[in-house]
């Protein structure tokens, strides 16, 4: 939003107010911006928005006519002033102010699809959009490592629509790393003669490049590229157009990630919780009867938990929880599902695994708690030992649906309690033995 001024080129500049106005209304409708004030003096209104993404301030001034009635044409916008004319600060790393301006048609195609409910819908919107808008043969969106590597996200819907196979990337590796440190948009005009980024690409590229940051409150969540195979192919225009939608879609993602935050995140453990496991453990079968490969669960129980809430008190019993949390996610692969069960419950969902695998992992688990002292902040007692027992299943090797999976892997409750004591491993099929 805080782009809209070097959008306005000077004939369009009445026009561009009015609508800019009437976008801005939309945007509040949908969530986007809150009008923070109207006020009127000398027939001039001025209008002030919050883009509740940026947290930018967007103010806006109108000359109300006498004529508006009688024509039927709406408010028009004042002229051009020098001082309060426009639209707010600039922002560092911009492209020059576009000569030909976008349009207001192409500002409401794009905060239409705001109102699209999937992300990945809205992103893939956005991408056929700036592919016509800017010309381009190719279009890219690749997360940030960071992202990628942070547990506690759910990338699913990111995922389906980001370029994850590094040979389909436009942008080579060290040019998306500058344009997220940097935060600045990269145009690179003829990637063959660019003296300083040639060397970045195969051999075989060519063509014309411009990549920029998703960024939204300063935090980058990856990069938007935009490839033509003639060089020169991206003028500034083409340039601010792939920065105002690289903003908007950064501010989807973000407010994505927000709320899946809320819904999907155990406060406690900041580690998934049970309902993100439940979605994910029948996405992960429904992957695995189309790959034909085994999955395993493993549902971890602490081992008298109670007495460490009897002794220390409840907060020492959350900040050990916090501690199991991370403790299970720095011991999973990258690709498995950490969440937290139930109250001192964990489970944890293993894709593409052998029940070997399945059982070492466990027992990496185990073990590792078993040796962990946990830091309880009690002068008395301020280390304490603690362990866990662990059930485990593989489907569909073992169960035949998801109801079946949890409750055979949540037989160690019943096996510990009869036969095996703490501190143990139990795979499904050796408890059927
Ligand atoms: P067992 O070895 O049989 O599993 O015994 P246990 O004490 O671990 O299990 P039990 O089911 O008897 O008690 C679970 C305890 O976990 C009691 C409950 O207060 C505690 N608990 C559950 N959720 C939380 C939580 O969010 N924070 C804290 N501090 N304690 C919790
Ligand atoms: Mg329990
Ligand atoms: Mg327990």
């Amino acid at each position: 939003m805080a782009f809209y001024e070097s959008m306005v080129s000077a004939g369009d500049e009445q026009a561009f107010r009015t609508g800019a106005v009437r976008l801005m209304d939309r945007l509040c409708e949908l969530g986007y911006m809150r009008r923070l004030s109207r006020s009127e003096n000398d027939g001039v209104i001025r209008l002030k928005y919050r883009n509740l993404l940026t947290l930018d301030t967007v103010s806006i001034s109108l000359e109300q006519l006498t004529s508006e009635r009688t024509s039927g044409a709406g408010p028009r916008a004042t002229p051009p002033e020098s001082d309060a004319s426009g639209v707010h600060e600039p922002v560092r790393g911009r492209a020059e102010p576009p000569r030909a301006a976008m349009t207001l048609s192409f500002l409401r195609t794009v905060a239409a699809s705001s109102r699209r409910t999937d992300l990945g819908g809205a992103l893939g919107y956005l991408y056929d959009l700036l592919k016509d808008a800017v010309g381009a043969d190719r279009v890219a969106l690749a997360m940030s490592r960071g992202l990628i590597n942070s547990q506690a996200t759910n990338l699913t819907e990111l995922e389906d629509i980001c370029v994850s196979d590094e040979d389909d990337q436009i942008a080579p590796p060290a040019v998306r790393q500058q344009v997220e440190s940097t935060g600045e948009v990269l145009s690179i005009q003829d990637i063959r003669r660019d003296s300083n980024h040639s060397r970045q690409f195969p051999r075989s590229a060519s063509g014309a490049l411009a990549v920029a940051p998703l960024e939204a409150d300063a935090y980058v969540y990856g990069t938007l590229a935009i490839w033509s195979s003639r060089n020169y192919a991206f003028d500034s225009n083409s340039v601010a157009v792939l920065q105002f939608v690289a903003e908007f879609a950064a501010g989807l993602i973000k407010r994505r990630l927000e709320v899946e935050e809320l819904i999907f995140i155990d406060q406690t453990c900041q580690i998934h919780n049970r309902r993100y496991f439940d979605e994910q453990l029948a996405r992960e079968i429904a992957r695995s009867k189309r790959t034909g490969n085994a999955m395993a669960l493993l549902i971890g129980d602490l081992d008298d938990f109670k007495s460490v809430n009897d002794t220390l008190g409840h907060a020492a019993g959350d900040s050990v929880l916090r501690q199991v949390g991370k403790i299970l996610s720095e011991n999973a692969r990258q690709v498995d599902i950490v969440a937290r069960y139930g109250g001192e419950e964990f489970g944890v969902i293993l894709p593409d695994i052998s029940r070997e695998s399945a059982l070492a992992v466990a027992e990496r688990i185990r073990s590792t708690i078993a040796m962990h002292r946990f830091i309880t902040g009690s002068e008395q007692q301020p280390a304490w030992n603690l362990t866990i027992s662990i059930g485990g299943a593989l489907y569909p090797l073992d169960a035949a649906s998801k109801t079946d999976l949890i409750d055979k892997a949540d037989r160690i409750s019943l096996y510990r309690a009869k036969h095996l004591g703490r501190n143990r491993v139990v795979m499904y099929q050796d408890t059927e033995s």
